[in-house]
């Protein structure tokens, strides 16, 4: 006897609807005899989204201490500089219980997030590592010891990532385009990868996140990966100095991305807003290149980067947002390329992250989303709201459907925004 039969469930790439079982908290074969049964009536089901790149500690700031009339990185940091000096473990703690909410509530289930280590308390850090606790098992928290304003261009900057390590970072991270010279870039790459391989973590680096085609720190990481057997371990945020790489440049570092077994994170919100502040017309588009590492065979995975904080005052926590912004902003409308957008927001980070039993299999753990949307291409079309989320297969959130009606001829009639 199953626990739960799903009824109604359009997969990925399928046609038609088909049942899903689920026993003891497992993805198991359909049976007839189940104690509940619910009809998802031709809703796409996927597994779990799994968000890649956030900034925690900062969420829900924006506006604090004054908002950010230009919008750009620079007035977003010189705002946050402020911010920061009335951060307190439990006014972290506050916004990010909120944020999290909301995430579980738009389905996703892993989070991997950025924590601002600059700072000689290490406020945000303690406040993560606590909530990590607090949260248990209803979601996956995964955190990065986050360097915002350098390792090697902060005083004791080595000490407090090995510091925030010790505190229970599941990963080492870096930003080494911010660092003040070439070298100390160069070294700050390496630091990490040596910090992390030392201590069996993972890492993840905001790497080239600049216009600036000079920013060649993604080389450094394929090296330093291959040299110390890290392959599959490593992943590069943003990259958007790949943008503007010479064909014949980006091409070489494409090739040992993927010799290096490397992830990729592309964040379409914050970057589309964020990039090409030094152009005059034409403005770059300040984008890396999605469609080569794609076609490359590279795992490449898009996230979300900020909530309302003072670098971007939009969001809600919802990875489909982000893929219906790459879907324009990466030129990704093509009919295979919707389908692989949904893979960047589930398959993909889950991978870039090392998720265990996930998946639609049998056997794997039923983590699952319900979409109030038949197809990938009207999930993302839609935004659709997330019908159900199961989480080890028991309901965790829900959204009902809104219903639209419009007045026409006199008469009141349905609109569903799906095509007959
Ligand atoms: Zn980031």
């Amino acid at each position: 006897m199953l626990d739960l039969l799903l009824r109604g469930a359009r997969l990925p790439g399928a046609a038609q609807p088909v049942e899903v079982g689920i026993r003891d908290g497992l993805i198991a074969a359909p049976e007839p005899e189940a104690r509940e049964v619910i009809d998802l009536r031709g809703s796409l089901l996927t597994p779990a989204l799994v968000e890649p790149h956030i900034h925690l500690d900062a969420v829900l700031t924006v506006g604090e201490p004054r908002q950010n009339q230009t919008g750009s990185l620079f007035e977003g940091i010189a705002i946050w500089g402020e911010r920061v000096k009335s951060l307190t473990v439990e006014d972290v703690k506050r916004r990010v219980r909120t944020v999290l909410r909301w995430q579980l509530a738009n389905g996703v289930q892993h989070v991997r997030s950025h924590v601002d280590v600059c700072d000689p308390e290490l406020r945000a850090m303690r406040a993560l590592t606590e909530l990590r606790e607090e949260v248990g098992d209803q979601m996956h928290l995964q955190l990065v010891a986050f360097p915002q304003q350098g390792i090697h261009s902060f005083e004791d900057g080595e000490e407090l990532m090995r510091k925030a390590v010790a505190l229970g970072a599941d990963v080492v991270g870096g930003i080494p385009h911010f660092e003040i010279s070439r070298e100390y870039g160069e070294r700050s790459v390496k630091f990490t990868m040596a910090l992390a391989a030392e201590h069996g973590l993972r890492v993840d680096i905001h790497c080239d996140e600049t216009d600036d085609d000079h920013s060649r720190f993604v080389e450094v990481m394929a090296a330093e990966t291959i040299r110390l057997g890290l392959q599959g371990r490593v992943t590069a945020s943003h990259t958007t100095a790949m943008h503007s790489y010479n064909n014949a440049y980006a091409y070489r570092v494409i090739n040992n991305i993927k010799r290096a077994e490397m992830n990729m994170v592309t964040n379409p919100l914050d970057n589309s807003v964020l990039q090409g502040r030094f152009d005059s017309y034409p403005i770059r588009r300040g984008h890396t290149r999605v469609k080569e590492l794609l076609a490359a065979g590279i795992n490449t995975c898009i996230g979300h980067d900020s909530v309302m904080d003072p670098w971007y005052p939009l969001g809600y926590g919802d990875p489909l947002q982000a893929a219906f912004v790459l879907a324009h902003y990466g030129q990704m409308s093509g009919a295979g390329e919707l389908p692989a957008l949904i893979e960047m927001i589930t398959a993909n980070p889950a991978r870039a992250l090392g998720v265990e039993n996930y998946g639609l299999e049998v056997g794997n753990r039923a983590d699952l989303v319900a979409y109030t949307a038949p197809t990938e291409m009207d999930a993302i079309r839609l935004v659709a709201p997330r019908r159900l989320v199961l989480r080890a297969g028991r309901v965790v959130a829900r959204t009902e459907p809104a219903a639209t009606t419009v007045i026409w001829d006199g008469k009141e009639e349905p609109v569903t925004f799906l095509k007959p």
